[in-house]
């Protein structure tokens, strides 16, 4: 059986190797010309590293990243709130946190792909349902057949676009800033990630390895306030008056050019996903806001799900969805919890900002452990 997978993304690649372990013929086209080297980190969760383990790559020997030792949560100017007891949920789990630079983990999946063909710079502008499979058409003409095509091709997905229609985007009022540099703080323990929370705004301030440092930031920007989302560097350092010195002082050790901004984003829940021999995973499927960091981490556990349901035989349209029937439920909660998550990190009024950070204190550690432990969770498919 032949596969297409529309989009070379984590998602891409991690649905790529899993078919490729389950003896699949893949082919992979992304439209991006050559990978960015810049751009951000990204917390590869307790669930996605089983996934990876599982894959044959374990990220705590692949030499990239660092494990995610101690999770520390402050106000704005740096006072303690609360400290999450991630290392341990992850020990109970048995798989690491692992934050990484994305490019690293991108060029590792690629690593891990060697012999598959990955077509760069070639873009997919629909497909074509044939009587035996699918036909992809590309925008420079050139058309490609399989049996069945994987749509990883991010929230803007035209695979998406086809097989379900169009939809708007969902905004979210607020930008994101998000870099790598080196950078070494006594407040950055090794392995440490700490989260600053203010009215409207937030910053996380992560511990990648090797000297270097991953940081975001985020604003709260009014309807249509494009003039944020530019992300000029002074306009960032100029929100983050009054921060902690060190959250001020990795912003400005940062070169200009080297900070990617995006605006938050997701998509109303799409129940139905597939199209005959058609699928989707990842953004494509379920774009998600960034808060339970978790996005890369379900399209690791879609690639991972979606392979099993193919390797066990049978038609491959019905095993499509079953796979989609077997992610259904849990990427919809993901999309939802990191919404409800948002909204409470978001709060913009002072006075309801203090009451979010008093009650944060005073949470029982019972229930701060069940909240982080349950998006870690992934029993792997069997
Ligand atoms: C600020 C920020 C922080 C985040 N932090 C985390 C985190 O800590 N942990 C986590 O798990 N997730 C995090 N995420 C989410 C995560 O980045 C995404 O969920 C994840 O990258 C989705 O992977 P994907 O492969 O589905 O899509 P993408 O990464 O978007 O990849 C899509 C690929 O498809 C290609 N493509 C697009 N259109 C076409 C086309 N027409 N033809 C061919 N190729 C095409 C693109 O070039 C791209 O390479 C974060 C996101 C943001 C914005």
């Amino acid at each position: 059986m032949k596969v297409l997978v529309v989009g070379a993304g984590v998602g891409g690649l991690t649905t790529a190797i899993a078919l490729r372990q389950r003896g699949f013929d893949v082919e992979v086209f992304d439209a991006a010309p050559a990978m960015r080297v810049t751009g951000g980190g990204l917390g590869i969760a307790s669930n996605a590293t089983k996934v990876l383990t599982a894959l044959g790559i374990d990220l705590t020997k692949a030499g990239i990243g660092r494990v995610c030792e101690r999770f520390d949560l402050c106000t704005a100017s740096g006072k303690p709130l609360r400290a999450l007891p991630l290392k341990s949920i992850a020990d109970e789990l048995g798989s690491p946190v692992v934050n990484v630079r994305r490019c690293d983990l991108v060029t590792l999946l690629r690593e891990s792909l060697a012999g598959t063909p990955i077509h760069d710079g070639v873009q997919v502008v629909r497909y074509t349902r044939t009587g035996t499979g699918v036909t992809i058409t590309c925008a420079d003409g050139r058309t490609e057949s399989g049996d069945v095509l994987v749509g990883a091709d991010g929230i803007r997905s035209v695979v998406r676009a086809q097989a379900a229609g169009p939809e708007p985007v969902n905004e979210h009022g607020y930008v994101c800033w998000i870099a790598t540099v080196p950078f070494t703080h006594p407040r950055l323990v090794p392995g440490g990630a700490v989260h600053y929370w203010g009215n409207g705004q937030r910053f996380g301030l992560i511990d990648i390895g090797d000297g270097d440092a991953y940081w975001w930031g985020t604003k709260n920007a009014g309807p249509g306030d494009t003039r944020l989302w530019t992300g000029v560097k002074e306009e960032i350092l100029r929100c983050l008056d009054g921060w902690a010195p060190e959250v001020r002082e990795v912003v400005a050790a940062t070169p200009a050019a080297d900070i990617v901004s995006v605006p938050a984003q997701d998509r109303t829940f799409l129940e139905s996903w597939g199209d005959g021999p058609v699928t989707l995973v990842g953004d494509a499927a379920h774009p998600m806001l960034t808060s339970l960091s978790q996005g890369a981490g379900s399209a690791i556990e879609d690639g991972y799900t979606l392979a099993h349901h193919l390797a066990a035989g049978g038609v491959p349209v019905a095993a499509l969805r079953r796979y989609e029937a077997a992610r259904r439920d849990r990427a919809r909660w993901l999309v939802t919890a990191s919404r409800r998550l948002s909204r409470m990190e978001q709060i913009e009024n002072p006075v309801a900002a203090r009451l979010r950070n008093l009650a944060l204190r005073h949470l029982p550690m019972s229930l701060v452990r069940r909240q982080n432990i349950a998006p870690m969770r992934f029993e792997l498919p069997v």
